[in-house]
């Protein structure tokens, strides 16, 4: 079998780049290859269960078409939409959107954005922004913030909805299918071909068929999401493909009444929360917020069950659930972020039987495990139903632990009861991202005709930049067709 160019993963990366080459119309034998189904066929059983039952042989949450895409709370983050400099340019602070923007100017990434949010409109997304009104009242809380030493970001937010999100990308898979892109599922690409330096193909294995074949292609891209970040490190290892080391973020999910969130909720429906709490000056953040939300559950590569967290634009809980993680960045001799966070999920999951462990924060506070039947008489009910109470410190190293108490004490300072002792922390929380992969201005590898884009090999950390990475690469291989 032999294509133009492959594309390794089919999360909103790959799915974009497809997309536009669509657009483009100068690639004619394009082939995605994903592990998972397609999204019609994608179901997690926890929703009918009420628990994980680790889907063999990969987890429906986080693979298949439209990848960690299509379970995901769906909000984008508008950056090209918030204040923008002088020359109109877009204000991409922090980590916003993640490395993308070393490899581009700060005009081609807001011309980018707009482009790409236009597509997510035209296949039905939300109209609504977040976070433009009310900006008397987020200046406030921002004021309020800084002399607790912490920074609130604050991006417009279109909010496309679990539930919704997985309809909108069944209507582009449907676009993809009926425009002539190939797509083979349930396949699991075990290695690349390489020779004399090219890439010549790919590896894949039928999980179906249970057989190994060889398909090449002169252009390789690799869209593999944080899900493929171990196998795409090893891969690096085998074929040299220049990496730096990166690095790993590790917390909790943390739970709460809406009540206590109902301003950053109503004013901005995402709070981004960074400190840099005392006294190892790690930066810590609160990531993907969900008002009135449900703390989920997914299960990655070796078995390892981490949280994770989501809302429907319909159904409501009465709470609100955000990850607080902690950047963690090895210096000489470490080397291994993913297996630091790997080994640190492990021991959390054994402590947990094999379920995400969850603990009340007066416990935390008052050094005590948390049993059942603290929850069953806590004011914070928890959504993960099948998340077992325990002691996450045994899991959790000192720093991690002691930087997520304080930040959370910082929070209180700006949200009233944020330190409440009923709010409950669930770990693991873990985002792997791969070593960050050297790439040339063009996406490219050191190795000639392969390319990396999306959340795996680090360039991005989110739906609408994985999305805007893909557009970017399709253009890239239209120029170079
Ligand atoms: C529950 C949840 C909620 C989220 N909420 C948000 C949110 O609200 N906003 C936001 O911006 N982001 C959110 N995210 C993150 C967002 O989904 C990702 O940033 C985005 O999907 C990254 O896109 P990607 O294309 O890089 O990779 P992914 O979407 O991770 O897709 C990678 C694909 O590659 C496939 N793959 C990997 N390795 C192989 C292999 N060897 N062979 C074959 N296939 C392979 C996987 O099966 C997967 O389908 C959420 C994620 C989750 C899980």
């Amino acid at each position: 079998m032999k294509y133009d160019l492959i594309v390794v993963g089919m999360g909103p990366s790959s799915v974009f780049l497809a997309y536009e080459l669509i657009q483009l119309n100068n690639y004619k034998n394009v082939l995605l290859i994903d592990q998972g189904k397609p999204v019609d066929k994608r179901m997690c059983p926890i929703e009918k269960i009420g628990k994980c039952v680790n889907c063999k042989p990969h987890c429906n949450i986080t693979c298949g078409f439209s990848g960690a895409g299509a379970f995901s709370d769906g909000k984008l983050n508008s950056y090209h939409l918030s204040s923008k400099d002088k020359d109109g340019n877009i204000y991409l602070g922090g980590n916003g959107g993640g490395y993308i923007k070393k490899y581009m100017t700060k005009k081609q990434i807001t011309d980018l954005l707009t482009y790409t949010d236009q597509i997510y409109l035209k296949f039905g997304a939300d109209k609504k922004l977040h976070g433009i009104e009310h900006m008397d009242e987020i200046k406030k809380l921002q004021d309020k913030a800084i002399k607790s030493n912490l920074n609130l970001v604050s991006y417009p937010i279109r909010h496309l909805g679990t539930e919704k999100a997985h309809i909108l990308y069944g209507k582009i898979q449907n676009y993809l299918k009926d425009n002539g892109i190939n797509m083979m599922f349930e396949t699991e690409v075990r290695d690349l071909i390489v020779d004399k330096n090219k890439i010549k193909g790919v590896e894949v294995f039928d999980i179906n068929k249970n057989i190994y074949q060889n398909i090449y292609a002169s252009k390789v891209v690799l869209a593999v999401g944080r899900k493929g970040a171990s196998w795409l490190s090893n891969i690096c290892k085998t074929h040299k493909i220049e990496t730096k080391i990166g690095s790993v973020d590790i917390g909790v999910r943390y739970e709460l009444p809406d009540k206590i969130m109902s301003k950053i909720n109503e004013y901005m429906y995402e709070g981004k929360f960074i400190g840099r709490p005392f006294p190892y000056g790690d930066k810590v953040r609160t990531f993907c917020q969900n008002p009135s939300g449900f703390v989920s559950a997914e299960v990655y590569d070796n078995g390892l069950t981490l949280v994770n967290g989501h809302s429907y634009k319909d159904k409501k809980s009465t709470n609100t659930n955000l990850a607080i993680l902690v950047s963690h960045h090895f210096t000489y001799p470490f080397n291994k972020p993913i297996e630091y966070g790997e080994n640190i999920a492990k021991n959390l999951n054994s402590l947990g039987g094999n379920s995400i462990m969850v603990q009340r924060l007066g416990d935390i506070f008052r050094g005590r495990r948390t049993w059942p039947e603290d929850l069953e008489n806590n004011s914070v009910k928890p959504t993960l139903k099948s998340a077992v109470a325990g002691d996450i410190t045994y899991g959790l190293g000192y720093r991690t632990m002691s930087d997520i108490i304080q930040f959370i004490k910082d929070v209180d300072n700006v949200v009233e009861g944020f330190a409440h002792p009923d709010n409950l922390l669930y770990a693991p929380e873990i985002k792997f991202y791969s070593n960050e992969i050297v790439l040339n201005k063009n996406f490219e590898t050191n190795i000639k005709g392969l390319y990396s884009i999306g959340d795996g090999g680090g360039l991005t950390t989110g739906l609408m930049m994985a999305s805007c990475s893909g557009v970017q690469m399709a253009r890239i291989l239209s120029k170079k067709k």
